[in-house]
């Protein structure tokens, strides 16, 4: 099934100059990563599909319904976006009442979004912390106060900017767990990133955006593997995948995990 629907899709914050240059996509219910080097037009396209811009040309459909007849506030229950940057988000004085605010804001009554945002909170492993001031808890800590602010509301679609960044090891480990979480309760879950590891072990689908063009599309592993496409888009190849190459371990991807395994081997 179709969840988002994307056709010939522009995008300009000044006139003349393009960021966006008509993009045509479709997502399914497949985990997507979308990459790109800095400035390739990922945020603008995520702020696209959440709302929060308008096209200067083209249509996006959510859930088969067309974005641009419809308020940010009317997106809300279907589609949840967590900015790379919580404190652009955070602004309630307890954990708890910034993870209720979504759910009391698309009309749940306050005693389901308790439990629903304490549910979220224990999925990022943070409910003890639901009384606590937002403001004292630490980078990490508060990137997954996003995420379980948007968990909280359940939509259908969950997009998130650079979930990883600003993580530690715990933090990293709790990003996989929620999604895998919500992999499983049939969402779909797009993400930003720069973590090709990350990509290749959780997604199932990844976007190569390349000056606000589609340059690639398709199954990680496959993309990764192709070292010139890679190159062209800015974005290289990581380090350990180039070491396997060299020392003839592999012709495909490897993730630092799976090298370490064919060291051994
Ligand atoms: P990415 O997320 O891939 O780094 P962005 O979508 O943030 O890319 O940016 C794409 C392009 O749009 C960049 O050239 C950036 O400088 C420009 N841009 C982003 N936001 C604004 C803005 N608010 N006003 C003007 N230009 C912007």
């Amino acid at each position: 099934m179709t969840r988002i629907s994307v056709k010939d899709l522009a995008f300009s914050y000044r006139p003349g100059e393009e960021v966006l240059k008509g993009i045509t996509l479709d997502f399914d219910g497949r985990s997507t990563a979308i990459i790109g080097q800095n400035g390739s037009g990922k945020t603008t396209f995520v702020k696209l599909l959440k709302g929060l811009l308008k096209p200067t040309r083209g249509e996006i459909h959510i859930l088969g319904r067309p974005v641009s007849e419809m308020t940010a506030a009317a997106l809300a229950p279907y589609i949840g976006l967590v900015f790379q940057n919580p404190n652009d988000q955070i602004f309630k004085s307890t954990v708890l009442d910034e993870v209720m605010f979504g759910p009391l804001n698309i009309g749940v009554d306050p005693k389901r979004a308790k439990e629903k945002a304490l549910h979220a909170l224990q999925m990022v492993g943070l409910a003890e912390r639901a009384a606590e001031n937002p403001q004292d808890l630490s980078l990490s800590e508060k990137k997954l106060v996003c995420i379980a602010s948007i968990v909280a509301m359940e939509p259908e679609i969950l997009i998130l900017d650079e979930p990883t960044i600003a993580q530690d090891h715990a933090g990293t480990a709790t990003v996989r767990r929620v999604i895998g979480r919500l992999k499983e309760q049939g969402k779909l879950v797009m993400t930003i990133i720069h973590d090709m590891d990350f990509v290749a072990e959780n997604f199932e689908r990844v976007i190569i955006l390349h000056r606000g063009t589609v340059l690639a599309d398709g199954d990680p592993r496959e993309i990764f593997s192709r070292r010139e496409l890679l190159e062209r888009a800015g974005l290289g190849v990581p380090h350990i995948t180039r070491l396997g190459w060299s020392l003839g371990r592999t012709k495909t991807y490897l993730t630092e995990a799976e090298f370490i395994r064919s060291m051994r081997g």
